[in-house]
């Protein structure tokens, strides 16, 4: 599929010398001669910087690409707050979460800083505002999400935009090789060749050595310029423990820590959420479960209720923790293994942020690596299967052969999957697939805004019916009417978040305009259909036979490959008994200095054994690395290839190989594939 450039690049050129002619004075005026930290302290209060985030701030203020490794919790937004204060212009803030980007502008406006927001949800007239502001240099802050930056209505106004800086949060999001890649990410590198003489911060809490190479390259960094904070948490120890009465051993560890603060455990899913949490409360824990299905409105109160200290354990999916900040975790808890390294270091980061002596546990059994190999089947389900869900989606959603291409429809996936008798999470792989692939643009949870309409003309709102009309709802009625002229005439749509922003209204203010809109539904003035989240497949090209629907290499061979690598390490890292937790998660993450922490499992259990005994299991550790590879890649491994990978230690390879074959450990077939038992 060809690529179209929006304009031809000549226009382009002219377009940018024009722009750069017209730029208005800004009048959003910088902090005048104030250094770094005299903006940290007037702006925020601190009086010193944390560790790294000055020389991060030097690099990018000074106009150089920056890439900021910084842990979660690191205080990654000051990063490119502060240096945007100090120059003229607005700071483009990249960021794939909805949430975040709208916690970060109440806290900016909550300190007086102009910022504003632009996501899916809203109207294109609101949209449009929005942008014309930040033409007028309105905004010191725009957070945008990378999916805007394809639409011509936002990328032609960018030139009319004084924009100093662009931060790319979660930008290990660019890399295919990471392992949450997100396509819309590369957009941004296109943004670039826009405006070449802005200079780009490149955040992330999370990327391995070949991952932060390539986030550079995307982002075309004009040359290689990395911060990175030490990983290392001291006062967080790791246990790895192996038990098949996972139940039991979380009870034992949360009454050790009795009143010590809070916990969360993670969860493969779901379901396990509530039936973990309603085990704990049988037990005299109290807990509460938390996954991406609820309601935001019970999502808030569940959070708020482990925040504010009520409840003592939240269990969780991974779609716990995103931008929670709570110092007084004391336990970080994993009833499953995660899949990678990555999703561990983070959630498990989440301990101890109070700096205070804390613990991530990892909790497995036999099951935990059945599923891995489910995980990655269910990932990479086979070629042919990925061009039958295509064909089956396409005919689902009544789209005609060479027929589509521009059409966005939404789904219901789950049903479609019951209908059809899929596996929901194979089904979204395929779709995944097929959107690196050019196909279509697979958007879950999508918000479809809300709607409203005035049941009353705007004469009769002052009648003597609607005298009881509380105070508030009124007042969220008049802001209403200023900001959605055409409410009267019919439905609109409407953001919560922006008439609480217009009302000056912060902290659950979402749920207040909600509650106050339901109110004035209920008095009979307006109609009011509450936004909602839905799943879209936007389709780029024409529906294709299915034999004809092409999946690159790119887009499956070699990201399997690197799924298996960080299996293999997460095994690894639970597997191990000779290396130090702290050291294997640093090593992964690029800190090649690390040194073993002395109070993981690991580090306590080798104190107490002799060199000799060491040494035994040096060895089964490295026998477990060999039957790891073998087994993650069943059937698509030979000897010579194994040899290959073990080439620093070939003979102890050699010996051991060969002993597992003689053991019937590992096997071989007639076509020389290797095979675990
Ligand atoms: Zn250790």
């Amino acid at each position: 599929m060809a690529y179209i450039p929006y304009i031809d690049p000549q226009t382009d050129e002219l377009l940018r010398q024009y722009c750069e002619a017209q730029m208005p004075i800004a009048n959003n005026a910088k902090s005048e001669g104030l250094s770094y930290r005299e903006i940290l302290k007037k702006y925020w209060g601190y009086d010193s910087f944390r560790p790294m985030q000055e020389e991060i701030i030097t690099s990018i203020g000074s106009g150089k690409d920056t890439l900021a490794l910084l842990p979660t919790g690191g205080g990654k937004s000051i990063t490119f707050q502060v240096p945007t204060m100090a120059k003229n212009g607005v700071c483009l803030v990249i960021t794939p979460l909805v949430s975040l980007m709208k916690d970060q502008v109440e806290n900016l406006q909550r300190l007086g800083i102009k910022a504003a927001y632009i996501h899916s949800g809203m109207e294109p007239k609101q949209v449009y505002r929005v942008i014309e502001n930040a033409c007028y240099d309105a905004y010191k802050f725009l957070y945008i999400s990378p999916e805007r930056l394809s639409l011509d209505s936002f990328r032609n106004n960018l030139f009319r935009m004084d924009i100093c800086m662009i931060a790319v949060d979660e930008s290990h999001c660019i890399s295919q090789w990471g392992y949450d890649f997100r396509p819309s990410y590369l957009k941004i590198s296109e943004i670039r060749d826009l405006l070449q003489r802005t200079p780009v911060l490149a955040l992330t809490a999370t990327a391995t050595p070949e991952v932060v190479d390539d986030i550079q390259e995307k982002l075309k960094f004009k040359e290689k310029n990395v911060f990175r904070k030490t990983f290392l948490r001291m006062n967080l120890s790791y246990l790895v423990r192996r038990t098949d009465d996972k139940i039991e051993y979380i009870k034992r560890i949360l009454d050790s820590q009795q009143g010590q603060g809070s916990s969360i455990v993670y969860v493969r899913s779901r379901k396990l959420t509530e039936e973990i949490a309603a085990r704990l409360n049988s037990l005299g824990i109290s807990a509460e479960s938390y996954h991406a299905g609820l309601e935001a409105r019970i999502k808030d109160e569940k959070q708020n209720k482990w925040k504010n200290g009520s409840v003592r354990v939240i269990v969780a999916t991974n779609a716990f923790g995103m931008g929670i900040d709570k110092g007084d975790v004391r336990t970080v808890i994993h009833y499953n293994m995660p899949e990678n390294l990555e999703a561990y270091f983070q959630e498990a980061g989440r301990a101890g942020r109070d700096e205070k002596d804390s613990f991530a546990i990892l909790l497995y059994d036999n099951k935990d690596f059945g599923a891995f190999r489910k995980h990655l089947y269910d990932e990479f389900p086979l070629k042919d299967y990925v061009r039958i869900v295509y064909d089956e989606i396409c005919r689902y959603l009544n789209i005609p052969i060479h027929e589509g291409a521009g059409w966005n429809a939404e789904i219901d996936l789950w049903k479609f999957c019951k209908e059809r008798n899929h596996k929901y999470e194979r089904v979204e792989s395929c779709l995944n697939i097929l959107s690196q692939n050019g196909y279509l643009v697979y958007s879950p949870n999508a918000t479809r805004p809300s709607r409203l309409m005035f049941n009353v003309r705007r004469d009769d709102l002052y009648s003597d019916d609607y005298d009881t009309v509380p105070e508030f709802s009124n007042r969220v009625m008049e802001t209403v009417m200023r900001l959605y002229p055409g409410v009267f005439a019919d439905y609109v749509f409407v953001d919560e978040t922006e008439i609480a922003h217009e009302l000056g209204v912060y902290g659950d203010s979402r749920q207040q305009i909600y509650n106050a809109l339901q109110n004035l539904r209920s008095f009979g003035i307006i109609k009011y259909v509450p936004g909602k989240q839905a799943t879209f497949i936007e389709f780029l090209v024409n529906r294709q036979e299915p034999q004809h629907v092409a999946i690159s290499k790119e887009s499956y061979e070699i990201r399997k490959e690197r799924a298996i690598y960080r299996m293999e390490n997460m095994i690894q890292y639970v597997q191990y008994n000779t290396k130090c937790r702290s050291q294997m998660l640093l090593h992964y993450f690029g800190d090649a200095e690390a040194k073993p922490c002395g109070t993981c499992d690991v580090c306590r259990e080798l104190g107490k054994k002799s060199p000799a005994e060491i040494q035994k299991m040096q060895i089964e550790d490295f026998r477990t690395s060999i039957k790891l590879r073998v087994h993650l890649r069943e059937g698509n491994i030979n000897e010579a290839t194994l040899r290959h990978i073990y080439q620093f230690r070939l003979a102890d390879f050699e010996r051991e190989f060969a002993d597992m074959k003689e053991k019937g450990i590992i096997t071989c077939n007639e076509g020389g594939w290797l095979y675990c038992k």
